[in-house]
């Protein structure tokens, strides 16, 4: 299936299906992306074996001159001197202005491989190959960028892609955990924005869960929808782009408390899904069968619902979510629930709502 993403300055392909992986080539000819323009993969440690030596030998094969870098797996390689060390593979390589980066991964290697396409040169095209649930959303929209000792992608760029392509056969050797971590922004997508979208996943959550092809393309085309309709209206995030943040609030301050260990980002997205539903009762007076149905999707995924209490007391989640650069002026911000499909950043929140929610959310609640 096809989707097209359209903005001002570009308008790029996604397509998602089984088995694209071995018809790259045919891809990259769609595009004008033809044999006489160098390519290099950048993938990770734990996919490259899996599938980029797969996809080097049948561009060769098509008489692409390829070659391929690999960072060590995981979101500690993506910082400045792995995206120093990729620079220097280029310019190994001789890539010039023409070339092409073809990133093969999760979200980690599309973020990374994508700022070092934005930056060498001043920024060369780069194509996303996301092998990942999570990187349905990453792939798309184009923000690009690594990881400082103090922050989490606070050095990055806008730069999008020439193509997504979109393997579903690559999920089959995900860890499962992994897998269902991807899902909670799969369901994002839906609270956010689709209502019909949120029913159909309700409905079909057990194929989901154990990967039908043709559910699986269903859901990614849906959830990619939704990130190409909000994007194309914010491109660099001036508003509306915000609503995609709705659960972070809360997950990031899990994730930062818990020391980015203890929950996967999906994970604790879906515990704060809950939380900002919650929080939307409180604040907008929005039915609490919001709050239910959010849990009830986010449990049929085997998503986590509530957070242990006791290990993250709740003035350091408060904390950490000041500390979040979307805190202005010592106030915090939202995104909340009218209904299913419908949210809007609210701000000026009191602390003490706040703090009732997430007593709420705790496990001994
Ligand atoms: P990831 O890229 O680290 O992948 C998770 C793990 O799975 C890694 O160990 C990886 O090696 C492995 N893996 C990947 N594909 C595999 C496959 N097919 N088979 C077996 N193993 C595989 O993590 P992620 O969850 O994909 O992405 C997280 C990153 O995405 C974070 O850094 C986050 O900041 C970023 N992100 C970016 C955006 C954006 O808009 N740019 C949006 C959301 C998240
Ligand atoms: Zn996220």
């Amino acid at each position: 299936r096809k989707l097209t993403v359209s903005l001002d300055h570009c308008t790029y392909p996604i397509y998602i299906g089984a088995g694209l992986l071995s018809q790259l080539p045919v891809y990259l000819d769609e595009v004008g992306i033809v044999p006489d323009r160098k390519l290099m993969v950048i993938s990770d440690t734990q996919v490259a074996p899996l599938y980029g030596e797969r996809i080097l030998a049948s561009l060769k094969q098509q008489g692409y001159q390829v070659d391929m870098a690999v960072v060590p797996a995981g979101e500690s390689s993506k910082n400045l001197q792995q995206f120093e060390y990729l620079i220097g593979e280029c310019l190994r390589f001789g890539l010039d202005r023409q070339s092409v980066i073809l990133a093969l991964g999760g979200g980690v290697v599309g973020d990374l491989a994508g700022f070092v396409a934005a930056a060498y040169m001043r920024g060369i095209p780069f194509v996303q190959i996301p092998t990942t649930l999570l990187a349905h959303d990453s792939s798309v929209g184009g923000k690009v960028g690594v990881n400082h000792a103090l922050g989490k992608n606070v050095i990055g760029a806008f730069h999008q892609p020439a193509m997504v392509l979109y393997d579903v056969d690559t999920l089959k050797t995900l860890p499962t955990r992994e897998l269902i971590s991807g899902f909670a922004e799969v369901i994002k997508h839906g609270l956010i924005w689709d209502a019909d979208f949120v029913q159909w996943l309700e409905k079909n959550s057990a194929e989901l869960l154990a990967l039908r092809p043709e559910k699986m393309i269903e859901a990614i085309y849906r959830g990619c929808e939704v990130k190409v309709a909000i994007v194309s209206q914010d491109e660099r995030e001036s508003g509306l782009r915000a609503i995609l943040n709705y659960g972070h609030t809360i997950g990031h301050a899990l994730e930062a408390v818990s020391g980015y260990i203890h929950y996967t980002h999906g994970e604790a997205i879906a515990i704060g899904m809950v939380g900002a539903a919650r929080l939307s009762a409180k604040v907008l007076g929005t039915d609490e069968s919001v709050v239910r149905k959010t849990k009830e999707l986010l449990e049929a995924f085997q998503l986590p619902t509530q957070y242990d209490g006791e290990r993250f007391p709740e003035d350091r989640l408060l904390l950490a979510m000041k500390r979040d650069k979307k805190v202005r002026n010592d106030e915090y911000a939202f995104v909340l629930t009218r209904k299913i499909g419908q949210v809007e950043v609210v701000r000026g929140i009191a602390e003490e709502e706040i703090r009732a929610a997430l007593q709420e959310l705790r496990k001994d609640c």
